[in-house]
């Protein structure tokens, strides 16, 4: 039986919303017409009487955001590392990191696609219209690549997202070795093998699929796990590539010491000082520990930072220096956020600690709104919510941004009924939602002019749950 996709019914031609969160910020009485190719085509404001062939949304309405950021294979792991590991005096990445490692060895293709389907359907819900999957889980157990094809567990994350009904940005990742002095992998990272050439082959592979709403782009896992000669000719291969390329660095301190023991400098500053290398394209995951000069050479080579606020509260990683990033470039970095290893799965707990991690640091409060040019008077909620529009659209590959014609027509409805949406002035909505709101208040979410979710619920949301169950049961039953 041939599954019923979500997000596959018929396309929504006009659309009238009474508020849309515009490139400029709220606006009234928006008329949206959406193309054949599931775009805007055109976004036109004050039209007071909707034509009749327009079907009126209840409420005010936001831009679907990019998850910039996911290890999909991590949600069978959330929950499942919050005690102490016998023998060890203190809890950090690096033990979380072993313990994480079992379910990446253990997990099949189908246990893959059911994990990863359940959680795109919650993205979903939290307002994520897309996802960028940092792909590094390659082979099956034994370290071999499978036979029938070796993208299995990449085409398994492709059918869950077109199950639940997100779009996806899949980033095969360079993945060679398990430190910087280290001449290869450590048994538990066998799956993860790719070097330079099938990393570029496999995003090539996707591509060439033309699959709807799957697009490729690239990753190194890390300046750790990847050779600088690798790293090279990956840049080689990628000349002229315009999909976006992602790496992790500068998540824990302990990767700063080690690249300065290795290298010299610092992971950033390693990366800005090869020639050529950073641009537009790249978007550098975490970028915690970095230096003001850093984050300043990011800025000047036009690259991403990538924040994963909550993953990196959980893992104890650090917090970066926002403030600066915000201003750097002019205001110009695309910042966009990540629910990384999935431990919660939330738009509004990402912004949330993005800011109150620097309220904690600093003691001060609104910092993203004191910071960086455009409109003064922008709040917390709003400047964040505009940068990451932009920035997220950048890491997943996207040419246009936001509710704009020729970005991809997703959008979120505000259940104006939310608890704590009631009585909110119409120009503290923004900031009610990020900062007051307990649940995720949308009423619809639209991918690509499809409704994914209607009436604040996914048509497949109870079938997919149970086969995560069934797959989370069978992962750990071993114990
Ligand atoms: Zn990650």
């Amino acid at each position: 039986v041939a599954p019923v996709l979500s997000g596959a019914g018929t396309r929504e031609q006009n659309l009238w919303a009474p508020r849309a969160w515009l490139a400029a910020g709220w606006a009234n009485d928006v008329l949206l017409r959406i193309g054949e190719d599931g775009c805007w085509r055109e976004v036109t404001i004050g039209v007071a009487a909707p034509p009749a062939d327009a079907v009126l949304l209840s409420g005010p309405v936001l831009p679907g955001l990019v998850d910039a950021h996911s290890h999909a294979f991590q949600r069978a792991f959330a929950g499942l590392a919050e005690r102490r590991e016998a023998g060890h005096g203190h809890d950090d990445f690096w033990s979380w990191r072993e313990r994480m490692y079992t379910v990446a060895q253990r997990i099949t293709p189908e246990q893959l696609r059911a994990v990863a389907a359940h959680l795109f359907v919650e993205l979903l819900e939290a307002g994520y219209t897309q996802v960028c999957e940092f792909h590094y889980l390659q082979h099956g157990p034994d370290g071999v690549a499978y036979q029938d094809d070796p993208l299995t567990l990449a085409w398994a994350l492709a059918d869950a997202a077109e199950e639940a009904g997100i779009g996806l940005t899949l980033l095969p990742v360079l993945y060679e070795r398990a430190g910087f002095d280290a001449p290869g992998l450590r048994v538990e990272q066998r799956r993860f093998a790719l070097d330079a050439d099938a990393t570029w082959r496999a995003c090539a592979r996707i591509r060439a699929a033309g699959r709807e709403r799957v697009d490729a782009g690239l990753a190194i896992h890390s300046l750790r796990a990847a050779a600088p000669a690798s790293i090279e000719r990956l840049q080689r291969l990628a000349e002229g590539f315009d999909g976006p390329i992602h790496i992790h660095v500068a998540e824990q301190t302990r990767e700063v010491e080690e690249s300065l023991a290795a290298t010299g400098l610092r992971p950033v500053e390693w990366l800005a000082s090869r020639p050529g290398l950073l641009d537009s394209r790249w978007q550098l995951v975490h970028a915690t520990h970095v230096t003001p000069t850093e984050v300043d050479a990011v800025a000047a080579a036009a690259a991403g930072v990538v924040i994963c606020p909550s993953t990196e509260a959980n893992l104890g990683d650090g917090v970066t220096d926002l403030a600066r990033w915000l201003v750097a470039g002019e205001g110009r970095v695309a910042l966009s956020i990540g629910s990384d290893s999935n431990v919660t799965r939330s738009v509004r707990e990402e912004l949330r600690w993005l800011e109150y991690g620097q309220r904690l640091a600093r003691r001060q409060r609104a910092v993203a709104a004191g910071a960086g040019p455009g409109a003064p008077d922008a709040s917390t909620a709003e400047r964040l919510w505009q940068r990451v529009v932009s920035g997220g659209a950048r890491a997943a590959g996207f040419g246009a941004a936001g509710i704009v014609p020729g970005a991809r027509a997703d959008l979120l409805v505000v259940d104006p009924l939310d608890s704590s949406l009631r009585g909110m002035p119409a120009s503290n909505l923004l900031d009610a939602l990020v900062f007051s709101s307990p649940g995720a208040p949308w009423r619809g979410v639209l991918v690509g002019g499809r409704w994914v979710l209607r009436d604040g619920a996914h048509a497949r949301r109870a079938a997919i749950a149970a086969r995560f169950e069934a797959a989370m049961a069978a992962l750990w039953s071993a114990g």
